[in-house]
């Protein structure tokens, strides 16, 4: 794996080497023994189990990252999207969604100029619409690397070789790809992304060319059995991942889910405490949708081992038309996020997501070296 992020500008040439140089702050990026694994009761847990598997969760957080969570924003781009997955309110046979793609203009602008103090990352995100990756994604990624420190981050879906090659030239170096489902059968019949085999060769083969990846799948979607929720940590700890997420099932309007019960937050919350204690080294973010399926679920998801938090900037008026759940999406503004970071007694990360990848690979580096000079 190359450890080494691909930024090719003075820049970002100049801020690797103050990123290299610098202590970690207070994140801890010693990487621990792994050896717990998931049971179905863990998964099942309510009432004194849940919070005694939670709480084992928070410690395990707080002793590799402390009391500190990374702030990231996300931009929406285009909500064009050539997928058609059944959970998914912007899929190709969504008819009703007013499609759009934002301009480069505009997220640049509010991004070098307006952007909160507090975010160190951002994540430019869209539907699977290779148009705007060309038109929008890289040339927005070229100007925050002239013009910001900020880490970039993408989530674009799968896309070719020669496109992440761009991409990651550009400046970005988390690639965010969901599995989405374990179980390669429910994969098909909820017609994810292209195929399972595709979608897991290219988490491969984006960690292999350089890319800090982190992946995602979501619990509760109907016909989803415990054994089923389970698989999903199998495959994550096979995968090569920096991070995690895990996302309520949360039915979209206008999907042919519309009439099937959201995830129980019981299984969501402990798949959160779960993936925490498998790999105390991932982060995991807490995502916006814990907000829907259960009032101060996402201080919840902080609280159960969620260590990223992500505010909103997609502009006022597409930002009704992402809709991967619902329209009434809960949109975690700058004021949500730090409100629900404080209100769990913890702070913003003074290193951003990027730099800390960046840092964990220089020290695992140097240890590689310690010991191929020792034998
Ligand atoms: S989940 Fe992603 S790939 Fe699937 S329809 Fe939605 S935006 Fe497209």
């Amino acid at each position: 794996m190359n450890l080494v992020a691909p930024a090719k500008t003075a820049n970002s040439i100049l801020r690797m080497k103050c990123v290299a140089s610098k202590p970690a702050d207070n994140l801890n990026s010693r990487v621990p023994e792994h050896d717990y694994y998931p049971t179905g009761a863990d998964l099942n847990a309510g009432g004194p189990a849940q919070i005694e598997l939670q709480t084992r969760a928070a410690t395990a957080t707080r002793a590799q990252f402390g009391r500190e969570v990374f702030v990231r924003a996300v931009v929406e781009a285009s909500n064009f999207c050539r997928e058609n997955c059944a959970y998914c309110g912007m899929r190709r046979d969504n008819r009703e969604l007013k499609r759009f793609r934002a301009r480069h203009e505009q997220l640049a602008e509010m991004l070098v100029h307006h952007r909160p103090a507090s975010v160190t990352d951002i994540n430019i995100q869209t539907g699977e619409d290779p148009v705007a990756v060309r038109e929008i994604v890289l040339p927005l990624i070229e100007t925050l690397r002239r013009e910001t420190p900020l880490g970039i981050s993408v989530c674009l879906g799968t896309l070719t070789p020669e496109i992440y090659r761009e991409l990651r030239s550009a400046g970005a170096t988390i690639y965010i790809i969901k599995f989405e489902i374990a179980d390669a059968a429910q994969y098909e019949k909820l017609e994810a992304p292209g195929t399972f085999d595709e979608r897991l060769r290219h988490v491969r083969l984006l960690a292999e060319s350089g890319w800090n990846v982190s992946s995602g799948f979501i619990a509760g979607l109907p016909g989803q059995t415990l054994d089923g929720l389970l698989k999903n940590f199998e495959l994550a700890r096979a995968l090569p991942l920096r991070g995690c997420s895990v996302s309520p099932f949360i039915p979209g309007n206008e999907t042919p889910l519309v009439k099937s019960p959201a995830a129980d937050s019981n299984w969501t919350l402990n798949s959160i405490a779960a993936l925490r204690l498998m790999r105390p080294d991932w982060v995991i973010p807490a995502v916006s949708a814990l907000n829907l399926m259960a009032q101060d679920g996402y201080r919840h998801g902080l609280r159960a081992g969620a260590n990223l938090v992500t505010i909103n900037l997609t502009p006022d008026e597409v930002r009704g038309d992402y809709v991967i759940y619902k329209r009434d999406r809960f949109i975690m503004t700058e004021e949500h996020v730090l409100n629900a970071i404080a209100a769990e007694g913890l702070t913003p990360a003074k290193t951003g997501l990027a730099d800390f990848y960046l840092e964990n690979a220089a020290e695992n580096l140097k240890g590689k070296k310690i010991s191929a000079a020792a034998i």
